[in-house]
């Protein structure tokens, strides 16, 4: 069943999503060749902490990490471990806060030093597809309106989507129906009511569709191992517009690209500067 929030219920939402702006924000200005995806987990461990969260993926399912890092053919839920990052890689961190019971979820794929351009583009491609699929997620439209624009955008470009793999309600817990694919199936297609808060994120990979998860149980990788990108926010629904809840700064990104949320999207930019 869909819970949808209330005004009051999306604002405590949206304290927990600035913290893991924040925190987010932190995370991606220490990423260097040389660093480990530890060292990532470990900051991001104290700085949830610091600012009296929890992070939400901490023992999810056994999940032993603050973060997930999936670094170059890894797509999701990378363990964070200590082999160093090298120039060239880019990794995805993804994190998920719990904050006076209410849960933010964001991701952003963060290069490290210089990456090749066919790599910056898949970056780009999937950045802008996870905001087209926010413009589609409108009240009043249905599910496959964001599944549609996402898809779209990725395959003229030739790229792989995951299908296995998909965005999700967020708010009341970290993992909430409904499902947001990635691709138009034959599931459920509901309309986008106003309460619903979403976690839109597209997985696109240099390479084909397919994944595959690895021994540990939780690394899921491209069958190809061909490189992936993974954006992902938390999105609020309402008849008075959809918000990004998670606002980071996307100006920071090493890409250009013409991709700006449209008006009725508000990206409240300042958010990130009150912490
Ligand atoms: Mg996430
Ligand atoms: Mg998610």
């Amino acid at each position: 069943m869909v819970k949808l929030k209330s005004n009051g219920q999306i604002d405590k939402i949206r304290e927990s999503c600035r913290l893991l702006v924040a925190t987010l924000g932190e995370l991606r200005e220490i990423v260097q060749p040389g660093i480990t995806t530890r060292d990532i987990d470990q900051a991001a461990r104290k700085i949830i902490k610091s600012f009296g969260g929890r992070p939400a993926f901490l023992g999810y399912m056994g999940f032993p990490a603050a973060i997930c890092t999936s670094v170059n053919e890894e797509v999701i839920h990378g363990i964070p471990n200590k082999k160093r990052l090298k120039n060239g890689d880019i990794v995805s961190i993804d994190c998920g806060i719990e904050y006076d019971g209410f849960f933010s979820d964001s991701a952003l794929t963060v290069p490290v030093g210089r990456i090749r351009p066919e790599i910056e583009r898949l970056m780009r491609v999937t950045y802008e597809s996870l905001i087209l699929g926010i413009e589609a997620a409108k009240f009043g439209n249905r599910m496959n309106d964001i599944s549609r624009a996402i898809f779209e955008h990725n395959r003229a470009e030739g790229y792989g989507i995951v299908h296995e793999y998909c965005g999700h309600g967020v708010g009341f817990e970290i993992h909430e129906e409904p499902q947001v694919p990635n691709y138009v199936g034959r599931g459920p297609n509901p309309r986008l009511k106003s309460g619903m808060v979403l976690a839109i994120e597209p997985m696109i990979n240099l390479g084909g569709d397919d994944v595959d998860v690895l021994d540990d149980d939780w690394t899921v990788v491209t069958s190809d191992r061909s490189i992936s990108a993974h954006f992902e926010h938390t999105i609020a629904i309402t008849r008075e517009g959809t918000e990004i809840l998670t606002p980071w700064d996307s100006e920071d990104l090493p890409f250009q690209t013409e991709a700006k949320p449209e008006a009725g999207v508000n990206t409240d930019q300042n958010v990130t500067k009150t912490l």
